[in-house]
């Protein structure tokens, strides 16, 4: 008999009943040392007080109005996002696939007000991730993912990451714009080079495309700035957020330029939900801490230090770890044995991680995570590896 709750996910048959910091508890007293924050998500950690009070004072005010109304809320955090980036303008959703459908939406609807309606493509890349909903499969472009839901939506084409002169190759007189995460996250912890990530910037201006940026993960000071593609010293059109964004409360973002946002005028785009008292106030209460003075610069050198740390861990187990990748704090370790069983032993260490595609082990601890709670779950990675590493290379 089907459980009432739709087993769409292979969960772990753990339930935890607190968190505080970079720990979670289970009811029988565990304890694990949180390395996924909920993938990426819970950016301030369990029980932060400064993100609690905001939304128990919030929620004893008003939780929610509609976007019949004014929002002061939201127009505080709108305006704090533009102050804080390339955009100029915000439109708040409330989930990544949510937020990438908006971004699709805009860039559309900016080629058809120019004249342009033919150009609808979008150029997306092999081993992306941008959502669940119809369209973002389309633009995920992974066929497990697709199989069985019918006909896939038109307008997307993949081009192997990193590659521009595929890029190049791939733009027609349909095309539209680009979407790219800086680092592709759900398919392994990929980075971008900010080289190939200039050229896009250029290609666009080049061609006036629409570059659009997945920043869902790796954005809100996942890498140690606030957005990943401040690395390479160029900034897209319009972007995407959700994830951290609100601490883990369920909110998603569209960022824009003036001339892609202008199109979006009354009445071609909305959400009953979106951008509400609450989530606002939660996202607001985010910026605090993510914006206070160092600490971006706090998240760098946790990330340099855990790269240090894992650098080694690779080093030393060649037979279980086969390379470190990523920023920040949105690292991986691609493994050599199925990385399921590295989780497992992960798991009986302590430590909690996330699978991403190509057999990476992924590591997004909340952005207040300490040097000394990275080592450790770096201890815990060792003693895993330990464990793991099979008896006859360790007798060699
Ligand atoms: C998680 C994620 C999404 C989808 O977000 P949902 O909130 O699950 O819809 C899209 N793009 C990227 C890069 C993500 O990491």
């Amino acid at each position: 008999m089907i459980a009432p709750l739709m087993p769409t996910y292979n969960r772990a048959d753990l339930a935890f009943v607190r968190g505080e910091g970079v720990w979670l508890y289970t009811a029988d007293g565990r304890r694990f040392l949180d390395f996924g924050a909920g993938i990426a998500t819970s950016s301030l950690g369990h029980n932060h007080p400064h993100l609690v009070a905001a939304i128990s004072a919030q929620a004893g005010r008003v939780m929610h109005v509609s976007n019949l109304y004014r929002v002061p809320e939201a127009e505080r955090l709108a305006a704090r996002l533009v102050a804080a980036s390339f955009a100029d303008s915000v439109f708040f959703c409330n989930s990544g696939a949510e937020a990438n459908e908006g971004m699709v939406k805009m860039i559309r609807k900016t080629m058809a007000e120019t004249g342009q309606p033919e150009r609808f493509r979008i150029i997306c890349f092999e081993g992306a991730f941008h959502g669940r909903t119809l369209a973002m499969l389309a633009a995920t472009g992974n066929a497990k993912y697709l199989a069985g839901f019918g006909p896939c939506v038109q307008g997307f084409d993949h081009v192997p990451f990193n590659d521009i002169e595929a890029v190049r190759r791939a733009i027609g007189p349909e095309t539209a714009g680009i979407i790219v995460e800086p680092i592709q996250g759900e398919g392994g912890i990929r980075p971008a080079r900010l080289e190939f990530l200039r050229m896009l910037r250029e290609i666009c201006d080049e061609h006036g495309l629409v570059l659009g940026m997945d920043e869902i993960q790796s954005g809100m000071g996942r890498t140690g700035k606030l957005f990943a593609h401040e690395w390479a010293g160029i900034a897209p059109d319009v972007m995407s957020l959700a994830k951290g964004i609100a601490g883990g409360f369920p909110m998603g973002a569209i960022l824009a330029r003036e001339w892609v946002a202008k199109h979006m005028t009354a009445g071609t785009h909305g959400t009953t939900f979106g951008g509400n008292p609450l989530a606002c106030a939660a996202a607001n209460a985010v910026l605090d801490v993510v914006l206070a003075s160092g600490f971006l610069a706090g998240v760098e050198r946790i990330g340099d230090h855990l790269w240090e740390a894992l650098s080694a861990v690779v080093a030393d187990f060649p037979e279980i770890f086969e390379e470190l990748r990523g920023a920040g704090l949105m690292l991986g370790l691609k493994c050599r044995i199925p990385q399921a069983e590295v989780q497992q032993a992960l798991l009986n260490a302590g430590l909690l991680a996330v699978n991403a595609g190509e057999n990476v082990v992924r590591f997004v601890p909340p952005l207040i995570v300490s040097a000394a709670e990275c080592d450790q779950a770096v201890a815990m990675i060792r003693a895993a590896a330990r464990h793991l590493t099979p008896a006859s290379s360790a007798a060699a």
